[in-house]
């Protein structure tokens, strides 16, 4: 039994995340994503998948990548066919 450190709920089927060396406690992946998941630079929504970084800086798919990025042209796998 442990309390969620995001919303704060004593729930049974709590879990832990180490995330850079320190531990988190959920109870739900909803509240672990909106604990640890980067936003995007360009929409800012969360990235729950692998994302796309260009120059330290995250996005979440290779469009957002390239609408900031004019000098480089990242692509993803799902979308990187044509430009
Ligand atoms: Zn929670
Ligand atoms: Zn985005």
């Amino acid at each position: 039994m442990a309390t969620c450190e995001v919303c704060g709920n004593d729930y049974d089927k709590s879990f832990d995340v180490v995330a850079a060396g320190v531990t988190h406690t959920f109870d739900s992946f909803e509240c672990a994503v909106h604990q640890l998941a980067p936003s995007c630079q360009h929409c800012g929504c969360r990235m729950i998948g692998h994302g796309v970084e260009v120059d330290g800086r995250m996005y979440c798919c290779a469009h957002c990548a390239r609408d900031v990025e004019s000098t480089t042209a990242p692509t993803d796998r799902v979308d990187g066919s044509s430009s």
